[in-house]
């Protein structure tokens, strides 16, 4: 096999092949894939990355990927020349500083705050927020919850 290393022959050396000789395309590919890092493999176009990959947490926004899930791609927004997934398209807690999933905020009137449910509930029971101050988004079912902590 005439193959070259940067150029020059193998049979100007004194190397000859040997378990490379033997290797299937994928031991080759996984191969190469384990001796270099992302960084190098992309400068160099080995790989690339998937352009429905969510552009914040990488997790496939796609519902044709084998390991998408639902709530990647449900409400998934597009961001620069991609997409942002439900969790990482929503808003920050203002209580807890995690990510809301986009469906669930809680919306506080006056201060355009967004929190959990949970922890909307923690705040209206330690009476740091006012139920009349929600704006959108809490369910009755935390509403109810919230007040059931309120009367003990
Ligand atoms: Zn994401
Ligand atoms: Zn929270």
């Amino acid at each position: 096999m005439n193959v070259k290393k940067n150029g020059q022959l193998l049979s100007d050396t004194h190397y000859q092949l040997a378990s490379l000789k033997r290797m299937t395309k994928q031991e080759l590919i996984e191969e190469i894939l384990g001796t270099h890092d992302w960084d190098y493999m992309l400068e160099n176009g080995y790989v690339k990355i998937d352009p429905q990959a969510c552009q914040g947490c990488g997790k496939p926004t796609n519902p044709n990927h084998p390991k998408y899930e639902r709530g990647h791609f449900v409400n998934r927004t597009p961001a620069d020349d991609g997409w942002l997934c439900g969790y990482c398209g929503g808003y920050e807690c203002d209580e807890c500083e995690k990510d809301i999933y986009v469906d669930c905020e809680v919306r506080i009137k006056y201060h355009g705050y967004n929190y959990h449910e949970e922890c909307a509930i923690k705040m209206i029971q330690e009476k740091r927020l006012e139920e009349c101050d929600i704006e959108w988004g809490m369910s009755e079912w935390a509403l109810e919850e919230a007040r059931k902590e309120d009367l003990e």
